[in-house]
């Protein structure tokens, strides 16, 4: 029996054995599949055809538009594909990092593998709980590699976080919570509109909240930004989609900023956001959650992606695992502007 070839092409993973790719950042038009982890944007594209979540098909649809071919799979449920050497199955796990994300179980060449995608082990408000699954090699996400990433409790952060838009409120001032649109977004309309906190969202997150609804994860109130309708309460909008009299650096104006990311985690983080308050809210898994995840998994091989994957794969052969860095080349970027479109 063959061992599985796992190749790391055009910055993604690929399985030349079965013809696929997983979370292809290229635009995939040939004979090979994607498995398409989750809705995020540097997870998506316009490819041929497409393995996924029902869920995932929908805010990929909503994101992107246009047709392909989708397997839309229902999480734990195996489906056997042909692949260029035979037969394989994928069977889809809930990954804990945004509604309909997905970890990749393959059974192939005699051999299992999972592929995370991106995903954290903390059970969110609205994301299907992470289930791991033990594999003869894991591919995985390390985000934050580093054993200062380390996250305190989410209940502590949003109580934290409403308190500030409690107390911002109670001025008569506004809240402008920067956030990611897919996921972040959808936390903290969760979060503070059970408070509740009155809550006014940009369209970007307003139209993906609608999405989450029709999946069965209706949120609480929420009103779309328009206008200046979103004065004296909490607006959540995503950083590059801020309305101009919002922008950086008009501050003032009854207008009190933060972020919720992962990223608040660096103390640079309120500098570089230009926010009052920085929120470290993450749907990644943070330094120990991806240590008790190896553990969970108990592969017998490990290959690190994203982030600080050579830290981490260096971190993993201290502890005696068979682990290497996929396509780490120099130095990885901390907090660095690359990260502002991604809020993650
Ligand atoms: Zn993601």
């Amino acid at each position: 029996m063959a061992a599985l070839d796992i190749q790391f092409l055009q910055g993604s993973v690929f399985l030349p054995q079965l013809g696929l790719w997983l979370d292809a950042h290229r635009r995939q038009t040939g004979a090979e599949r994607v498995l398409v982890s989750h809705a995020h944007s540097d997870h998506i594209g316009r490819h041929r055809e497409v393995i996924l979540t029902p869920g995932t098909a929908r805010l990929m649809g909503k994101r992107l538009g246009g047709q392909r071919q989708e397997h839309c799979q229902e999480y734990l449920q195996p489906v056997e594909y042909q692949g260029t050497n035979g037969p394989f199955r994928v069977t889809l796990l809930p990954a804990g990092h945004i509604l309909g994300s997905a970890m990749a179980w393959i059974e192939a060449e005699g051999q299992t593998l999972l592929y995370t995608g991106d995903f954290k082990l903390r059970p969110g408000l609205t994301a299907e709980p992470c289930q791991p699954r033990r594999a003869d090699i894991l591919i995985t996400e390390t985000t934050f590699g580093r054993p200062k990433y380390r996250l305190p409790p989410a209940a502590q952060v949003l109580g934290e976080l409403v308190r500030f838009c409690q107390e911002t409120l109670a001025r008569g001032e506004t809240a402008l919570l920067l956030a990611y649109s897919l996921g972040k977004s959808q936390e903290l309309i969760q979060a503070l509109g059970s408070v509740p906190l009155p809550i006014v969202v940009h369209e970007t997150v307003f139209r993906l909240a609608q999405v989450y609804a029709e999946l069965g994860q209706a949120l609480p109130a929420h009103t779309r930004l328009e206008g200046d309708n979103y004065l004296g309460k909490v607006l959540i909008c995503p950083p590059q989609a801020l309305p101009p009299q919002l922008k950086p650096p008009a501050t003032g104006q009854g207008v009190r900023r933060a972020v919720a990311t992962g990223w608040a985690m660096d103390a640079s983080c309120r500098y570089r956001f230009g926010v009052e308050a920085a929120f470290p809210l993450s749907d990644h898994a943070d330094f120990q959650e991806l240590l008790e995840f190896v553990r969970l998994v108990s592969p017998k091989e490990v290959l690190t992606l994203h982030g600080f994957a050579a830290d981490f794969a260096q971190t993993l052969r201290n502890q005696g695992y068979a682990a290497r860095a996929l396509g780490v080349s120099g130095e990885q970027l901390e907090l660095g502007p690359a990260i502002l479109g991604s809020l993650e």
